[in-house]
């Protein structure tokens, strides 16, 4: 047996016994006796997990599956409806491809999703990375997964110095070198599962690693710093304002962004653009606007943003932009995170 295919049967063998459980998953033992996976399923589980961590995912994943248990259920969704439920857990811009390409697969596809890259490809919010995931986990077929748990194990094993992301060909290169014919959903899943748990960015646990006989990177005693990587630039901080106006019946304004951009298509607050220059923004109605000492700090991928509230208490007449949704409409759980930092400090002040 060549080091190749020892190295598969080793993690897979690791793999049958440490699995993590997860909604979205057919356990090794099942998947051995022949157990399908959901092709909605895993799309789904891996356009939630696309920069974001298992433990958030999962209750999002079940909330999902339990309203949209299909996918012509989610393509047949109201668009606000997806929106809300996407709520708090962030890039938003994954919901609205979500909708978009359930459409597609519904109306191109029949309701199946394809069984080859270049179709998964060419499907919205689908990338490299999610149609690899799906062919291997949901169809079974070779195809390289590389994530970040993988990027990191791959780099340890076989001692890759050259910072990410300049080395990721190369780290691709060596996964496919690794990647068995067999099983490929459980390799795939196995590799995951072996960078989340044991060979962990900080303190790798070496000594209970199945591959710890053929890591080059523990062998030279580097394991533990790598992958090297091109160091991120500083995040700038941008200023914004957001307008909280609440009428006397205690409804409250709130505004659709648009769908493009930032939060595109989330409920917000009125407010300014998050930039650094004296804003021009002309107030969404006339009414007697309070500043609150307290601000709201937020940080996106890109950049932090710091928010000024101003806050109006028994607003009348129409405003410029937004509408009022009644207090027993206001779900303030469907707000994305930052305008949801934002209730809560102007809550404070409600009387
Ligand atoms: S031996 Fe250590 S560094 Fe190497 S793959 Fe296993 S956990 Fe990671």
């Amino acid at each position: 047996m060549t080091k190749k295919n020892n190295m598969a049967v080793e993690i897979l063998s690791w793999y049958d016994a440490n699995a993590r459980e997860m909604p979205w998953r057919i356990p090794p033992l099942n998947s051995k006796m022949g157990t399908i996976p959901n092709p909605y399923y895993i799309w789904m589980s891996e356009v939630m997990l696309q920069q974001t961590t298992v433990a958030a995912v999962k209750e999002y994943f079940v909330k999902f599956i339990t309203l949209w248990p299909t996918v012509d259920d989610m393509a047949n969704a109201k668009d606000e409806d997806v929106m809300g439920a996407w709520a708090g857990l962030g890039y938003y811009a994954r919901a609205r491809n979500l909708l978009k390409c359930a459409r597609v697969v519904k109306d191109q596809y029949g309701g199946k999703f394809p069984c080859n890259e270049k179709d998964l490809l060419s499907l919205p919010g689908i990338g490299p990375y999610t149609a690899a995931a799906i062919m291997s986990i949901a169809f079974n077929k070779k195809a390289i997964v590389l994530d970040g748990n993988i990027e990191r194990v791959m780099s340890r094993i076989y001692a890759v110095q050259e910072p990410l992301p300049a080395s990721k060909k190369d780290l691709w290169l060596l996964a496919s070198d690794l990647t068995p014919e067999n099983r490929c959903g459980d390799y795939a899943q196995s590799v995951m599962d072996l960078g989340a748990t044991i060979c962990t960015p900080r303190n790798p646990k070496c000594s209970i690693c199945p591959w710890n006989y053929n890591c080059e990177g523990l062998i030279r005693g580097i394991a533990d710093g790598l992958p090297n990587k091109t160091p991120k630039r500083t995040k700038p901080t941008r200023a914004g304002t957001a307008y909280v106006a609440i009428r006397n019946d205690k409804s409250i304004l709130l505004e659709r962004r648009s769908e493009k951009g930032l939060l595109g298509g989330m409920l917000g607050w009125p407010g300014s653009d998050w930039d650094n220059v004296p804003s021009n923004y002309t107030e969404p109605l006339k009414a007697d606007w309070h500043t609150l000492n307290e601000s709201v700090r937020h940080t996106f991928t890109h950049f932090h943003l710091e928010l000024t509230i101003k806050i109006a208490f028994n607003v009348k007449g129409t405003p410029r932009v937004g509408k009022f949704i009644t207090k027993e409409n206001f779900k303030p759980n469907d707000l994305p995170t930052v305008m949801r930092k934002v209730w809560i400090e102007a809550s404070k002040f409600l009387k």
